[in-house]
């Protein structure tokens, strides 16, 4: 039997937070505990937002906190030619086209308000006439968009359960291909995810729309099965926004530097995932009694309190 592959895909665009080691925790327990491969894979294509160092910072702390790898990392910038191929594939048969409109101009055309994540929305009938045509993709200045068929996907998340999405609606054409001359997240996943083995992906549920574009990626480049999702509850600050700087530090290499063990940081997350009180626990003590029912189905709340029980308080 072929094994199973999972893999830890940090973005480099600042230092592991206390939300987002949690979720490489679970990743990493769940693989160890079912046998799966792990691969690490830095996701750099963001340009604007990928801060220098940032990765090997990010290498640091899955270290310090006993996290470890079968293979990688792989760094996605360093070769483009697999999402290369991916858009000269989409593009031939017509499933992705050139784009240069400006966001205004999208936005006049567009009649239902954005939802589900920062993207814009890009109505159908902003399609050009080459839409639909066999094209050969050229790298330039324009974005290269998706086209996005008009139908419901269900994405049956093996934590969230079955949920069904209709990506036309909710986000429309979305882009494969920047005007900066990099495949967009959308792309690289699906081009890595499919070239690495990866069978598993288990993630923040901010993704769970995207699951769906995703899964159409996957059957328009004729990429097999689509892996098992495991969308998991995010760590939110106590306004019930995600955590992010505006909570204050809870950068877990800021909690390393101060004398916090990394035993303790695995306790709270611990506690996060319903595993009872523990005060100190290492990452393999973690793996051994993490249980995937037992994580709590709502959002996990991150207060002052938790912050000074880590500091010993
Ligand atoms: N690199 C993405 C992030 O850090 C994760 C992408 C994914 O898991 O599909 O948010």
């Amino acid at each position: 039997m072929t094994p199973r592959v999972t893999r830890l895909a940090p973005s480099p665009t600042g230092a592991l937070h206390l939300g987002n080691a949690r979720t490489f925790l679970i990743n990493w327990a769940l693989a160890r505990r079912s046998g799966w491969r792990i691969v690490l894979r830095i996701e750099d294509l963001d340009t604007p937002r990928i801060k220098s160092g940032a990765a090997e910072g990010i290498v640091r702390t899955l270290r310090a906190l006993g996290l470890d790898w079968d293979e990688g990392p792989y760094i996605q910038s360093h070769d483009l030619s697999a999402y290369e191929r991916a858009m000269q594939r989409l593009a031939r048969e017509g499933l992705a086209y050139p784009c240069d409109l400006s966001r205004g101009e999208i936005e006049a055309a567009t009649s239902a308000p954005n939802q589900g994540d920062h993207e814009q929305r890009f109505d159908s009938s902003l399609r050009p006439a080459s839409a639909g045509r066999s094209l050969a993709f050229e790298p330039g200045a324009a974005n290269w968009r998706f086209v996005v068929p008009e139908r419901e996907v269900v994405v049956d998340d093996a934590f969230a359960g079955p949920t069904r999405q209709n990506p036309a609606r909710l986000i429309g054409d979305f882009v494969v291909w920047t005007r900066r001359g990099q495949p967009s997240y959308q792309l690289a996943v699906v081009v890595d995810d499919a070239g690495q083995g990866v069978t598993d992906i288990v993630r923040g549920d901010d993704l769970l729309t995207s699951a769906a574009r995703q899964m159409l990626l996957y059957e328009a480049l004729g990429l097999g099965p689509s892996p098992t999702y495991f969308h998991l509850p995010l760590v939110r600050g106590a306004d019930g926004r995600r955590l992010a700087k505006r909570h204050g530090d809870t950068r877990v290499e800021s909690y390393l530097n101060a004398g916090v063990e990394p035993g303790r940081l695995i306790a709270l997350m611990a506690r996060w995932c319903g595993m009872g009180s523990p005060d100190h626990l290492t990452s393999r003590d973690f793996a051994d009694h993490f249980d995937l029912h037992t994580i709590p189905r709502a959002d996990i709340v991150f207060s002052e309190s938790d912050d000074r029980w880590l500091r010993g308080g």
